[in-house]
């Protein structure tokens, strides 16, 4: 695996914008997302759509950021600091999720723009507390996923999205083909939480043509962020200028890595931790 290159110390590097909720305890979140790009050598810019209230055994609440500071957060740093990809990830509400799409369209973001959108819906965590309010649904699936360059929804989240259950291969290209018909350039199931299976295989759709990527499955409770993990890795190669299939190639292995170098933590679910990457060569040899 090549790992995507870092920039001298004194240069600046490639930036991303990731819209997203905190997560006190430093798993899942912009947390996640800011280790991640930190670690692919990407400046990470935060706009920050809502406060969680979380540990390793849940999230018993959740503060949402008003609509317009959400926006204003976006715009002040796309039009200062320029972004070379942007990832959505928890957006808690209809009012938020409407004014993220309003300013990607206004500022560039997604497909009518230059910046490529990877769209995390995140709806709960997974302990099943929710992180999204149902009727935000509608929203996501009406003013942002359109916008998106490619989603990537884990298998409740399609169910949710969509309405269909995946369970073996037809029912995942089925909901591929459903997820794409809301509009986003691509549409990603991911098969990592179909646990009956000993490789954990992804699914990639682009309205023409299906490419499936397979890995080992890692068998580990400590998986808390994994899928913030996989769309931040995708969002900084997208921002090195991956193709999607290419940033998804990458950001699977990014994501199976960190995952084996997950560890324990609290009580609950520990997270996965890209900071093997510290000890890893360019190559991604262990040094
Ligand atoms: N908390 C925040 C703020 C998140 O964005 C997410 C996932 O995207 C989670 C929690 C849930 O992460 P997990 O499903 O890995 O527990």
């Amino acid at each position: 695996m090549n790992l995507l290159p870092l920039t001298p110390d004194g240069q600046t590097p490639v930036r991303a914008l990731t819209i997203a909720g905190t997560d006190s305890g430093g798993g899942a979140g912009i947390q996640a997302d800011s280790r991640t790009m930190a670690l692919c050598g990407v400046h990470a810019c935060v706009a920050v759509a809502a406060v969680t209230v979380q540990n390793t055994v849940g999230v018993s609440g959740f503060h949402e950021i008003p609509p317009e500071i959400v926006a204003a957060q976006v715009r002040t740093v796309v039009s200062d600091i320029g972004i070379g990809a942007t990832k959505t990830g928890m957006l808690a509400s209809t009012g938020i999720i409407e004014a993220v799409a309003a300013v990607c369209q206004e500022v560039g973001i997604g497909q009518a723009g230059e910046i490529p959108l990877v769209v995390d819906p995140v709806a709960a965590s997974m302990h099943g507390d929710p992180l999204l309010h149902a009727s935000a649904l509608d929203a996501l699936r009406d003013t942002l996923i359109p916008l998106a360059t490619v989603i990537t929804p884990n298998l409740d989240e399609v169910r949710l999205l969509t309405g269909i259950e995946v369970v073996d291969d037809p029912t995942a290209r089925k909901a591929a083909v459903a997820l794409h018909a809301l509009g986003p350039r691509w549409a990603i199931v991911k098969g990592g939480h179909l646990r009956t299976s000993a490789v954990s295989t992804d699914l990639l759709f682009d309205g023409d043509t299906f490419h499936e990527l397979t890995a080992p499955r890692i068998a580990t409770g400590n998986d808390h962020g994994g899928g913030d993990t996989l769309a931040a890795a995708m969002t900084c190669a997208l921002a090195h200028g991956y193709s999607v299939p290419e940033a998804f190639a990458f950001a699977k292995e990014w994501t199976r890595r960190s995952l084996a170098a997950s560890y324990d933590l609290g009580a609950g679910h520990g997270p996965v931790s890209p900071l093997w990457r510290l000890h890893t060569d360019p190559q991604g040899n262990e040094i």
